[in-house]
């Protein structure tokens, strides 16, 4: 049986790209583990954040195992990259490499076999995204993890997904543009998974995610949309997963104390 890392910026990001895939390797018995790059927050420093349990809950839903908060906090999807809170930094501005090494280290220590990032467009392009697929491109070579595949969608299944979100009056705002530079071209996708069987488990680990869904604006309203479609209309949305799988090189031993060969 194998190990599944699957590396994401924000409690819910499980779901949507990978629910279908983390589901059905823990289905088979794979041991499968959610790292999340970043938290909100809670108001008390000593007690987890609600997003935090609500990942777990989302986690148990799907089967996984172990769910890890690697310290970062979330960067905003807002035009300005706001200051870090007092004690945290947002992940956008955090060291790759010092986020890779603690990636890597989860990696060795479950001696995981498959890494799963984001492409290099981040999806959408949120910042938060974007650094998910540079920390865990460069984590995998530290750790020599064998596998790394990122998650993203084939650019032009977007296009039949926004005339079913329209069909469905799913209150998606896009913009035209973005959806041509987003994601990845079919032609890069290596893996497609067929994860309509577990649309149920999908929506439910959506669905365990309370404050977003309960909260106002846009994204809890497609939120709420979601989780009360049909499970055959919401596997139909979302009962396809894709992957492009990426050639690891394994990085040199690191230089002693940090040192740069002269
Ligand atoms: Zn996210």
């Amino acid at each position: 049986m194998a190990t599944v890392l699957a590396f994401h910026a924000h409690p819910d990001d499980e779901v949507l790209l990978t629910g279908g895939t983390l589901a059905r390797a823990a289905a088979e018995g794979h041991r499968v583990v959610i790292a999340v790059a970043t938290d909100h927050m809670a108001a008390d420093p000593h007690t987890e954040s609600p997003r935090l349990r609500e990942l777990r809950a989302s986690a148990g839903v799907l089967g996984a195992h172990r769910v890890v908060h690697l310290g970062y906090t979330d960067s905003g999807h807002g035009p300005v990259l706001l200051p870090d809170p007092p004690g945290r930094t947002r992940f956008a501005r955090a060291d790759t490499e010092e986020a890779a090494q603690r990636l890597a280290a989860l990696l060795r220590e479950e001696d995981a076999d498959l890494l799963i990032g984001y492409d290099a467009n981040g999806g959408y392009g949120h910042r938060d995204h974007v650094k998910v697929h540079q920390v865990a491109r460069r984590a995998a070579e530290l750790a020599g993890t064998p596998r790394l595949l990122e998650a993203t969608m084939p650019r032009e299944t977007i296009a039949h997904l926004v005339r079913l979100i329209r069909v469905l009056r799913i209150p998606l705002r896009y913009d035209p543009d973005a959806l041509r530079t987003a994601y990845s071209p079919r032609s890069a996708i290596t893996h497609t998974l067929r994860v309509r069987r577990f649309a149920r488990q999908k929506r439910a680990a959506l669905a365990a995610h309370r404050s977003q869904v309960a909260g106002s604006g846009r994204p809890a309203t497609v939120m709420r949309t979601l989780i009360r479609l049909p499970a055959p209309v919401f596997g139909l949305l979302l009962g396809r997963e894709w992957f492009a799988e990426v050639v690891v090189r394994p990085a040199p031993l690191p230089h002693p104390a940090g040192q740069r060969p002269q």
